[in-house]
């Protein structure tokens, strides 16, 4: 299906989606590059970067897109969020436990479900399993642990990271804050 002619670097590989921005150039989210492709065909989205990779079907050749931008604005009523589950809290705390920064085995809600601790981003932190025994079901402010920072909904770059793995390098300028004010 994927064409040989592969040209320039980076580990193209390593990504199986194409990052979407919206008109405004803001990140919206990874589609599947088929679905990028489709996208573009329909002419409802323009191709920024290229993966150097071509997709051919039967009387087309067509280049795969690693960055598209929709032709028209897409009104997102509020923040994207990524869905919530145990590999994107891992890639938002680094892997670490939040209370002893070692590695990350569990997650913990930080009030727990039994005390009415809800599960969403704000509530959840990855964490070990010594510490998420030793917290056990009480709430913070009665142990001795604390926490390395405060959860919160992770930023694009996370959500970035569940969907394809890392962040293409092809992808950085358009994900830094400076694109935004655009
Ligand atoms: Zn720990």
């Amino acid at each position: 299906m994927y064409g040989a002619g592969r040209r320039g670097g980076g580990s193209v590989s390593a990504m199986s989606g194409a990052l979407v921005l919206n008109a405004t150039y803001e990140p919206l989210g990874v589609v599947p590059r088929r679905r990028a492709v489709v996208l573009v065909l329909a002419h409802r989205a323009e191709v920024l970067h290229d993966t150097g990779l071509a997709m051919h079907s039967e009387n087309l050749t067509v280049p795969v897109p690693s960055v598209i931008r929709l032709r028209s604005y897409v009104k997102v009523p509020f923040r994207r969020r990524a869905p919530l589950n145990r590999r994107g809290v891992f890639a938002r705390d680094g892997h670490r436990c939040q209370y002893c920064e070692g590695a990350a085995e569990s997650i913990d809600h930080v009030i727990p479900r039994s005390k009415g601790g809800e599960h969403v981003w704000e509530n959840v932190v990855a964490a070990c399993r010594a510490c998420n025994v030793r917290k056990g079901d009480r709430l913070l402010a009665s142990t001795n642990m604390q926490l390395r920072r405060p959860p919160a909904a992770p930023h694009e770059r996370t959500w970035v990271v569940v969907a394809v793995g890392s962040v293409p390098e092809a992808w950085e300028p358009y994900l830094s804050p400076a694109t935004l004010s655009a």
